[in-house]
Protein backbone atom coordinates (compact mmCIF):
# COMPACT_ATOMS: atom_id res chain seq x y z
CA UNK A 1 0.00 0.00 0.00
CA UNK A 2 1.69 3.49 -1.08
CA UNK A 3 1.26 5.95 1.86
CA UNK A 4 1.85 9.85 2.00
CA UNK A 5 5.21 11.65 0.34
CA UNK A 6 5.70 13.11 3.69
CA UNK A 7 4.30 12.12 7.05
CA UNK A 8 4.46 15.74 9.30
CA UNK A 9 4.43 15.18 12.95
CA UNK A 10 2.87 17.78 15.52
CA UNK A 11 0.53 20.66 14.93
CA UNK A 12 2.18 23.34 16.26
CA UNK A 13 3.02 26.42 13.91
CA UNK A 14 6.43 24.58 12.64
CA UNK A 15 4.42 21.53 11.44
CA UNK A 16 1.08 22.95 10.13
CA UNK A 17 4.20 25.53 8.49
CA UNK A 18 5.74 22.42 6.80
CA UNK A 19 2.77 20.82 5.93
CA UNK A 20 1.63 23.93 4.03
CA UNK A 21 4.87 24.50 2.31
CA UNK A 22 5.50 20.72 1.44
CA UNK A 23 1.02 20.66 -0.39
CA UNK A 24 2.04 24.24 -1.87
CA UNK A 25 5.20 22.06 -3.81
CA UNK A 26 2.47 19.25 -4.81
CA UNK A 27 3.27 16.98 -2.24
CA UNK A 28 1.26 14.59 -0.75
CA UNK A 29 1.43 15.41 3.00
CA UNK A 30 -0.73 13.75 6.32
CA UNK A 31 0.03 15.89 9.62
CA UNK A 32 -0.41 13.76 12.74
CA UNK A 33 -1.29 15.92 15.66
CA UNK A 34 -1.71 14.02 19.22
CA UNK A 35 -3.95 16.55 20.30
CA UNK A 36 -5.33 20.01 18.74
CA UNK A 37 -3.83 22.08 16.52
CA UNK A 38 -1.93 24.55 18.24
CA UNK A 39 -2.41 23.37 21.22
CA UNK A 40 1.19 23.12 22.76
CA UNK A 41 3.82 26.34 23.15
CA UNK A 42 2.32 27.83 19.66
CA UNK A 43 -0.97 29.25 21.55
CA UNK A 44 0.94 30.18 24.92
CA UNK A 45 3.49 32.76 23.42
CA UNK A 46 3.47 36.04 22.12
CA UNK A 47 3.21 36.96 18.67
CA UNK A 48 6.53 39.21 17.55
CA UNK A 49 7.82 38.78 14.38
CA UNK A 50 10.25 40.63 15.44
CA UNK A 51 13.78 41.02 13.97
CA UNK A 52 15.88 42.90 16.50
CA UNK A 53 15.87 40.39 18.98
CA UNK A 54 17.58 38.12 16.50
CA UNK A 55 21.43 37.59 16.89
CA UNK A 56 23.42 38.97 14.31
CA UNK A 57 24.71 36.53 11.49
CA UNK A 58 22.54 33.45 10.19
CA UNK A 59 19.88 33.58 13.23
CA UNK A 60 19.09 37.47 11.54
CA UNK A 61 19.08 36.36 8.06
CA UNK A 62 16.84 33.65 8.55
CA UNK A 63 14.82 36.12 10.22
CA UNK A 64 14.58 38.38 7.74
CA UNK A 65 13.56 35.93 5.26
CA UNK A 66 11.17 34.70 6.92
CA UNK A 67 9.93 38.30 7.74
CA UNK A 68 9.49 38.90 3.84
CA UNK A 69 7.61 36.23 3.54
CA UNK A 70 4.91 37.07 6.13
CA UNK A 71 4.33 40.16 4.25
CA UNK A 72 2.25 38.64 1.58
CA UNK A 73 1.17 35.34 4.09
CA UNK A 74 -2.69 36.80 4.88
CA UNK A 75 -3.33 37.00 0.94
CA UNK A 76 -1.47 33.79 0.13
CA UNK A 77 -2.67 31.52 2.70
CA UNK A 78 -6.40 33.74 2.50
CA UNK A 79 -6.87 33.81 6.36
CA UNK A 80 -6.58 36.57 8.62
CA UNK A 81 -3.40 36.16 10.40
CA UNK A 82 -3.57 39.52 12.18
CA UNK A 83 -0.41 40.66 10.92
CA UNK A 84 0.63 44.30 11.47
CA UNK A 85 4.07 45.66 10.94
CA UNK A 86 3.49 48.24 13.93
CA UNK A 87 8.07 48.58 14.36
CA UNK A 88 9.60 47.29 17.52
CA UNK A 89 11.58 49.07 20.06
CA UNK A 90 14.17 47.42 22.53
CA UNK A 91 13.89 49.85 25.62
CA UNK A 92 16.96 50.64 27.49
CA UNK A 93 16.87 51.47 30.98
CA UNK A 94 20.93 52.34 31.67
CA UNK A 95 23.39 54.17 30.53
CA UNK A 96 26.05 51.24 30.90
CA UNK A 97 23.78 49.21 28.34
CA UNK A 98 23.96 51.99 25.63
CA UNK A 99 27.38 50.25 24.67
CA UNK A 100 26.34 46.95 24.36
CA UNK A 101 23.22 47.36 22.24
CA UNK A 102 25.26 50.02 19.80
CA UNK A 103 27.49 46.93 19.06
CA UNK A 104 24.68 44.90 18.79
CA UNK A 105 22.64 47.35 16.48
CA UNK A 106 25.85 47.92 14.32
CA UNK A 107 26.08 44.31 13.38
CA UNK A 108 22.42 44.24 13.07
CA UNK A 109 22.47 46.78 10.16
CA UNK A 110 25.37 44.95 8.53
CA UNK A 111 23.43 42.70 7.93
CA UNK A 112 20.88 44.68 6.70
CA UNK A 113 18.12 45.48 8.83
CA UNK A 114 16.80 48.88 9.45
CA UNK A 115 17.52 49.76 12.86
CA UNK A 116 18.60 53.13 14.18
CA UNK A 117 19.16 54.64 17.78
CA UNK A 118 16.87 56.55 19.34
CA UNK A 119 18.21 58.63 22.52
CA UNK A 120 16.13 60.47 25.66
CA UNK A 121 13.28 62.47 24.33
CA UNK A 122 13.19 61.29 21.12
CA UNK A 123 12.39 57.96 22.27
CA UNK A 124 9.19 59.53 24.27
CA UNK A 125 8.30 61.42 21.49
CA UNK A 126 7.30 58.26 19.57
CA UNK A 127 6.04 56.60 22.77
CA UNK A 128 4.88 58.95 25.78
CA UNK A 129 4.34 56.53 28.12
CA UNK A 130 7.61 55.66 28.69
CA UNK A 131 9.29 56.27 32.08
CA UNK A 132 11.42 59.41 32.41
CA UNK A 133 14.26 57.52 33.17
CA UNK A 134 14.34 55.43 30.08
CA UNK A 135 17.35 55.98 28.14
CA UNK A 136 16.48 55.51 24.88
CA UNK A 137 15.77 52.50 22.59
CA UNK A 138 16.60 50.77 19.56
CA UNK A 139 13.82 51.07 17.15
CA UNK A 140 13.39 48.92 13.55
CA UNK A 141 10.58 50.01 11.38
CA UNK A 142 10.56 46.23 10.04
CA UNK A 143 9.28 44.61 13.20
CA UNK A 144 6.01 43.04 13.38
CA UNK A 145 3.41 41.19 15.21
CA UNK A 146 0.96 38.49 14.26
CA UNK A 147 -1.93 36.73 15.84
CA UNK A 148 -0.02 32.85 16.66
CA UNK A 149 -2.82 31.04 16.90
CA UNK A 150 -4.30 32.42 13.63
CA UNK A 151 -1.01 31.64 11.57
CA UNK A 152 -1.35 27.92 12.64
CA UNK A 153 -4.96 27.51 11.47
CA UNK A 154 -4.11 29.65 8.58
CA UNK A 155 -1.55 27.56 7.34
CA UNK A 156 -3.55 23.98 8.35
CA UNK A 157 -6.13 25.67 6.72
CA UNK A 158 -4.47 26.62 3.31
CA UNK A 159 -2.50 23.23 3.23
CA UNK A 160 -5.92 20.94 3.50
CA UNK A 161 -7.27 23.25 0.50
CA UNK A 162 -3.87 22.29 -1.58
CA UNK A 163 -4.91 18.19 -0.66
CA UNK A 164 -2.92 17.56 2.40
CA UNK A 165 -4.45 15.64 5.25
CA UNK A 166 -4.68 17.09 8.62
CA UNK A 167 -5.11 14.88 11.74
CA UNK A 168 -5.86 15.85 14.99
CA UNK A 169 -6.26 13.44 18.13
CA UNK A 170 -3.57 11.35 16.78
CA UNK A 171 -0.33 10.58 18.29
CA UNK A 172 3.09 9.13 16.64
CA UNK A 173 3.68 6.15 18.47
CA UNK A 174 6.75 4.40 16.78
CA UNK A 175 9.03 4.82 13.57
CA UNK A 176 9.24 1.97 11.70
CA UNK A 177 12.67 0.54 10.14
CA UNK A 178 13.75 -1.04 6.96
CA UNK A 179 17.31 -0.26 6.87
CA UNK A 180 18.56 3.28 6.94
CA UNK A 181 15.21 4.66 6.36
CA UNK A 182 11.58 4.84 8.11
CA UNK A 183 9.12 2.51 6.23
CA UNK A 184 6.34 3.65 7.75
CA UNK A 185 5.09 5.29 10.61
CA UNK A 186 2.59 3.54 13.72
CA UNK A 187 -0.13 6.29 14.70
CA UNK A 188 -3.21 5.87 16.77
CA UNK A 189 -2.64 2.29 16.65
CA UNK A 190 -2.52 2.35 12.78
CA UNK A 191 0.37 1.17 10.68
CA UNK A 192 1.52 3.96 7.84
CA UNK A 193 3.66 3.92 5.20
CA UNK A 194 6.02 6.95 4.75
CA UNK A 195 8.03 8.34 2.24
CA UNK A 196 9.10 10.62 4.64
CA UNK A 197 8.79 11.92 7.93
CA UNK A 198 9.23 15.00 9.93
CA UNK A 199 9.51 15.56 12.98
CA UNK A 200 8.09 19.57 14.12
CA UNK A 201 7.05 18.10 17.99
CA UNK A 202 8.39 21.23 19.58
CA UNK A 203 9.83 20.36 23.46
CA UNK A 204 8.38 16.78 22.53
CA UNK A 205 11.26 15.72 20.04
CA UNK A 206 13.94 14.53 22.43
CA UNK A 207 10.75 11.54 23.39
CA UNK A 208 11.11 10.62 20.07
CA UNK A 209 14.45 10.30 19.34
CA UNK A 210 15.56 8.82 22.34
CA UNK A 211 13.98 5.15 21.39
CA UNK A 212 16.30 5.46 18.56
CA UNK A 213 19.73 5.80 20.09
CA UNK A 214 19.66 9.82 19.31
CA UNK A 215 19.98 12.48 22.12
CA UNK A 216 19.03 16.20 20.91
CA UNK A 217 20.04 19.06 23.10
CA UNK A 218 16.83 20.52 23.37
CA UNK A 219 14.56 21.18 26.51
CA UNK A 220 11.70 23.35 27.56
CA UNK A 221 12.45 26.64 28.78
CA UNK A 222 9.63 28.20 30.67
CA UNK A 223 7.76 31.44 29.99
CA UNK A 224 5.44 33.63 32.00
CA UNK A 225 2.76 35.84 30.45
CA UNK A 226 0.60 38.13 32.31
CA UNK A 227 -2.82 39.42 29.96
CA UNK A 228 -4.18 43.27 31.65
CA UNK A 229 -7.61 44.42 31.20
CA UNK A 230 -8.86 46.15 27.71
CA UNK A 231 -7.93 49.68 27.91
CA UNK A 232 -7.46 52.80 25.21
CA UNK A 233 -4.34 52.75 22.53
CA UNK A 234 -1.37 53.86 25.27
CA UNK A 235 1.50 52.80 22.82
CA UNK A 236 1.76 51.97 19.23
CA UNK A 237 4.74 49.69 18.61
CA UNK A 238 6.02 46.32 20.09
CA UNK A 239 8.13 46.39 22.99
CA UNK A 240 11.51 44.61 24.31
CA UNK A 241 14.09 45.69 26.65
CA UNK A 242 17.94 45.47 26.77
CA UNK A 243 17.83 43.06 29.21
CA UNK A 244 15.47 40.68 27.27
CA UNK A 245 18.58 40.23 25.23
CA UNK A 246 20.90 39.15 27.72
CA UNK A 247 18.16 36.70 29.36
CA UNK A 248 17.80 35.30 26.32
CA UNK A 249 21.14 34.78 25.20
CA UNK A 250 22.99 34.57 28.25
CA UNK A 251 21.53 32.65 31.28
CA UNK A 252 24.91 32.28 32.48
CA UNK A 253 25.16 35.54 33.41
CA UNK A 254 21.98 35.79 35.12
CA UNK A 255 21.98 32.39 37.62
CA UNK A 256 24.03 34.02 39.87
CA UNK A 257 22.36 37.41 39.93
CA UNK A 258 21.01 38.79 43.28
CA UNK A 259 18.00 40.68 41.66
CA UNK A 260 14.88 38.19 41.63
CA UNK A 261 13.70 39.47 38.49
CA UNK A 262 17.16 38.77 36.59
CA UNK A 263 17.54 35.29 38.42
CA UNK A 264 14.01 34.24 36.44
CA UNK A 265 15.01 35.74 33.27
CA UNK A 266 12.31 38.40 33.38
CA UNK A 267 12.88 40.66 30.23
CA UNK A 268 10.40 43.01 28.86
CA UNK A 269 7.73 41.38 25.52
CA UNK A 270 5.03 43.71 25.42
CA UNK A 271 2.21 44.29 23.09
CA UNK A 272 -1.27 46.10 23.44
CA UNK A 273 -3.63 43.72 20.79
CA UNK A 274 -6.71 44.14 18.96
CA UNK A 275 -9.17 44.04 21.87
CA UNK A 276 -6.60 46.96 23.84
CA UNK A 277 -5.50 44.25 26.58
CA UNK A 278 -1.73 44.27 27.22
CA UNK A 279 0.50 40.73 26.74
CA UNK A 280 3.38 41.26 28.90
CA UNK A 281 6.12 38.79 29.56
CA UNK A 282 8.15 37.60 30.43
CA UNK A 283 10.11 34.92 32.39
CA UNK A 284 12.79 32.70 31.04
CA UNK A 285 13.13 29.70 32.79
CA UNK A 286 14.60 25.70 33.12
CA UNK A 287 12.15 24.01 35.42
CA UNK A 288 11.31 20.95 33.31
CA UNK A 289 7.74 20.31 32.51
CA UNK A 290 6.18 23.00 34.50
CA UNK A 291 4.01 24.98 32.73
CA UNK A 292 2.05 26.89 35.87
CA UNK A 293 2.60 30.65 36.77
CA UNK A 294 4.18 31.41 40.00
CA UNK A 295 3.12 34.42 41.99
CA UNK A 296 6.63 35.31 42.12
CA UNK A 297 6.91 35.16 38.35
CA UNK A 298 4.25 37.15 37.73
CA UNK A 299 5.14 40.00 40.69
CA UNK A 300 8.26 40.40 38.47
CA UNK A 301 7.02 40.68 35.29
CA UNK A 302 4.51 43.30 36.32
CA UNK A 303 7.57 45.17 38.59
CA UNK A 304 9.43 45.58 35.53
CA UNK A 305 6.52 46.20 32.86
CA UNK A 306 5.46 49.11 35.14
CA UNK A 307 8.61 50.79 36.20
CA UNK A 308 9.38 50.77 32.30
CA UNK A 309 5.32 52.36 31.34
CA UNK A 310 3.89 53.35 34.43
CA UNK A 311 0.20 53.77 33.34
CA UNK A 312 0.33 50.02 33.36
CA UNK A 313 0.08 49.83 37.21
CA UNK A 314 -3.69 51.44 36.54
CA UNK A 315 -4.79 48.29 35.04
CA UNK A 316 -5.98 44.99 36.21
CA UNK A 317 -4.45 41.50 35.53
CA UNK A 318 -6.93 39.00 34.23
CA UNK A 319 -5.15 36.16 33.20
CA UNK A 320 -1.65 34.84 33.23
CA UNK A 321 -0.54 31.65 31.91
CA UNK A 322 2.95 29.74 30.64
CA UNK A 323 4.79 28.10 27.69
CA UNK A 324 7.38 25.50 27.32
CA UNK A 325 9.79 27.44 24.83
CA UNK A 326 12.01 24.77 22.92
CA UNK A 327 16.19 25.61 24.09
CA UNK A 328 19.04 24.99 22.04
CA UNK A 329 21.69 25.31 23.65
CA UNK A 330 23.15 28.10 20.83
CA UNK A 331 19.57 29.39 20.83
CA UNK A 332 19.19 28.22 16.88
CA UNK A 333 16.49 25.14 15.76
CA UNK A 334 18.00 22.13 13.82
CA UNK A 335 16.33 22.02 10.70
CA UNK A 336 17.72 18.98 8.71
CA UNK A 337 18.06 14.86 8.08
CA UNK A 338 18.57 12.77 11.24
CA UNK A 339 21.59 11.20 11.31
CA UNK A 340 22.01 7.52 10.28
CA UNK A 341 18.68 8.01 8.69
CA UNK A 342 17.75 9.03 5.02
CA UNK A 343 14.44 10.16 5.19
CA UNK A 344 13.98 11.41 9.01
CA UNK A 345 14.37 14.87 9.65
CA UNK A 346 13.67 17.84 12.28
CA UNK A 347 12.43 21.10 12.36
CA UNK A 348 12.37 21.66 16.11
CA UNK A 349 14.39 23.70 18.69
CA UNK A 350 13.06 27.19 17.76
CA UNK A 351 12.91 28.86 21.33
CA UNK A 352 11.34 32.17 21.66
CA UNK A 353 11.89 32.77 17.65
CA UNK A 354 9.42 29.95 16.32
CA UNK A 355 6.56 32.15 15.31
CA UNK A 356 8.82 34.41 13.50
CA UNK A 357 10.61 31.69 11.97
CA UNK A 358 7.58 29.28 10.90
CA UNK A 359 7.28 30.67 6.86
CA UNK A 360 11.13 30.37 6.15
CA UNK A 361 11.38 26.84 8.31
CA UNK A 362 8.48 25.84 6.08
CA UNK A 363 9.37 26.41 3.12
CA UNK A 364 13.46 25.50 3.51
CA UNK A 365 12.34 22.23 4.79
CA UNK A 366 9.61 21.42 2.04
CA UNK A 367 12.77 22.44 -0.35
CA UNK A 368 15.21 20.19 1.13
CA UNK A 369 12.45 16.60 1.89
CA UNK A 370 11.44 17.50 -2.07
CA UNK A 371 14.56 18.30 -3.67
CA UNK A 372 17.93 17.47 -1.15
CA UNK A 373 18.56 21.40 -1.44
CA UNK A 374 17.91 24.70 0.14
CA UNK A 375 17.53 28.13 -1.26
CA UNK A 376 19.45 29.66 2.50
CA UNK A 377 22.05 26.69 3.74
CA UNK A 378 21.19 24.84 6.57
CA UNK A 379 25.05 23.81 7.76
CA UNK A 380 24.55 26.20 11.28
CA UNK A 381 21.15 24.59 11.85
CA UNK A 382 22.60 20.76 11.26
CA UNK A 383 21.06 18.17 13.80
CA UNK A 384 24.48 16.97 14.26
CA UNK A 385 26.72 19.89 15.02
CA UNK A 386 26.97 19.78 18.95
CA UNK A 387 28.08 16.11 18.19
CA UNK A 388 30.39 17.42 15.56
CA UNK A 389 32.16 19.34 18.14
CA UNK A 390 30.20 22.64 18.76
CA UNK A 391 30.40 21.94 22.60
CA UNK A 392 27.96 24.88 24.03
CA UNK A 393 26.33 22.64 26.99
CA UNK A 394 25.11 19.98 24.91
CA UNK A 395 25.88 16.72 23.12
CA UNK A 396 24.05 14.89 20.43
CA UNK A 397 24.87 11.15 20.64
CA UNK A 398 23.93 8.60 17.97
CA UNK A 399 24.25 4.97 18.62
CA UNK A 400 23.32 2.61 16.19
C1 LIG B 1 6.18 32.87 26.72
C2 LIG B 1 6.57 32.67 25.29
C3 LIG B 1 6.60 33.74 24.42
C4 LIG B 1 6.97 33.55 23.08
N1 LIG B 1 6.94 34.61 22.23
C5 LIG B 1 7.29 34.45 20.93
C6 LIG B 1 7.25 35.55 20.04
O1 LIG B 1 6.84 36.65 20.37
N2 LIG B 1 7.68 35.34 18.76
C7 LIG B 1 8.13 34.13 18.33
O2 LIG B 1 8.56 34.02 17.18
N3 LIG B 1 8.15 33.05 19.15
C8 LIG B 1 7.74 33.19 20.44
N4 LIG B 1 7.77 32.13 21.29
C9 LIG B 1 8.29 30.85 20.80
C10 LIG B 1 7.27 30.06 19.98
O3 LIG B 1 6.04 30.04 20.66
C11 LIG B 1 7.79 28.64 19.75
O4 LIG B 1 9.10 28.68 19.22
C12 LIG B 1 6.89 27.89 18.77
O5 LIG B 1 5.54 27.99 19.16
C13 LIG B 1 7.30 26.43 18.68
O6 LIG B 1 6.43 25.83 17.75
P1 LIG B 1 6.50 24.28 17.47
O7 LIG B 1 5.51 24.00 16.37
O8 LIG B 1 7.91 23.85 17.29
O9 LIG B 1 6.03 23.58 18.84
P2 LIG B 1 4.55 23.36 19.44
O10 LIG B 1 3.68 24.51 19.22
O11 LIG B 1 4.73 22.90 20.85
O12 LIG B 1 3.98 22.17 18.56
C14 LIG B 1 4.45 20.85 18.69
C15 LIG B 1 3.25 19.94 18.49
O13 LIG B 1 3.68 18.57 18.44
C16 LIG B 1 2.65 17.78 18.99
N5 LIG B 1 3.20 16.47 19.33
C17 LIG B 1 4.14 16.18 20.27
N6 LIG B 1 4.38 14.86 20.30
C18 LIG B 1 3.60 14.29 19.34
C19 LIG B 1 3.39 12.95 18.89
N7 LIG B 1 4.03 11.91 19.45
N8 LIG B 1 2.51 12.74 17.87
C20 LIG B 1 1.84 13.78 17.30
N9 LIG B 1 1.98 15.06 17.72
C21 LIG B 1 2.85 15.32 18.71
C22 LIG B 1 2.20 18.59 20.19
O14 LIG B 1 0.91 18.20 20.63
C23 LIG B 1 2.25 20.01 19.65
O15 LIG B 1 1.00 20.45 19.15
C24 LIG B 1 7.36 32.26 22.62
C25 LIG B 1 7.28 31.18 23.49
C26 LIG B 1 6.88 31.35 24.81
C27 LIG B 1 6.77 30.17 25.71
Amino acid sequence: MKGPDVVVVGGGVIGTAVTYYLAKQGADVLLLERAELGGETSSACDGFVILQSKSPGVHLALALASAELYRGLADELDWDIEYRNCGGLIVIEREEELPAMRTFMAKQQAIGLDVRLLLGDEVRRLEPALAPHIVGATYSPQDSQVNPLQVVLGFAQAARRLGARVRQGVPLQTLRRAGARVSAVVAGGEEIPAGAVVLCTGVFTPELLTPLGVELPLRPRRGQLVVTEPAPPLVHHIFLCARYIAAKYHPELLAAAEDEALRLGVGLALEQTGSGGFLIGSTREFVGWDKRTTPLGIREIVRHATRILPALAQLNAIRTFAGLRPYTPDGLPFLGPVPGWENLYIAAGHEGDGIALAPITGRLMAELILTGRTSFPLTDFAVDRFARGKDQGGQLKVTP
